[in-house]
């Protein structure tokens, strides 16, 4: 099994049932404020620093590891922040995290605690039907589900 075997599926998972549900743009003045609250949320230190890609890079798609995470000079959605943020809180120092299943369930966790219209139950339902693994035990260090 490859290392990041699920990283398609999870990519067709979050735009079918996630990004699409979330037309939120976080400036990219702001993001950094926002990671620092998500981080504390967690009851974590040491939040990543957010850099913004530069113009020259090829990629222009947000990236993220243990110490930085990479964001567009016009901004990103809510949703796809929260899943660099899971890549950070799962990654490690010098690599960019994989898809697997602790990086799902943080994910999951994050989404629902700070985004009150997405619920835990519905995005399990929507992960298994998509075939995604997921794994909550990892994930208690996102910070506390609210009650809905
Ligand atoms: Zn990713």
């Amino acid at each position: 099994m490859s290392r990041d075997y699920q990283r398609s599926r999870i990519y067709a998972w979050e735009d079918r049932y996630i990004h699409s549900r979330d037309y939120s743009v976080i400036p990219f003045e702001q993001a950094q404020s926002i990671v620092d609250y998500v981080w504390a949320e967690a009851r974590r230190t040491h939040p990543p620093k957010v850099v913004m890609i530069s113009q020259a890079a090829r990629r222009t798609v947000a990236n993220a590891n243990r110490l930085r995470i990479t964001i567009p000079r016009h901004g990103i959605k809510t949703t796809i922040l929260l899943h660099e943020i899971a890549h950070s809180m799962t990654g490690s120092i010098d690599e960019p995290g994989d898809h697997g299943p602790a990086f799902v369930g943080t994910f999951m966790c994050l989404v629902c605690h700070h985004i009150r219209t997405f619920s835990l139950p519905q995005l399990m339902d929507s992960a298994r039907s998509e075939g995604v693994d997921f794994d909550l035990t990892a994930a208690s260090s996102a910070g506390p589900v609210g009650g809905h």
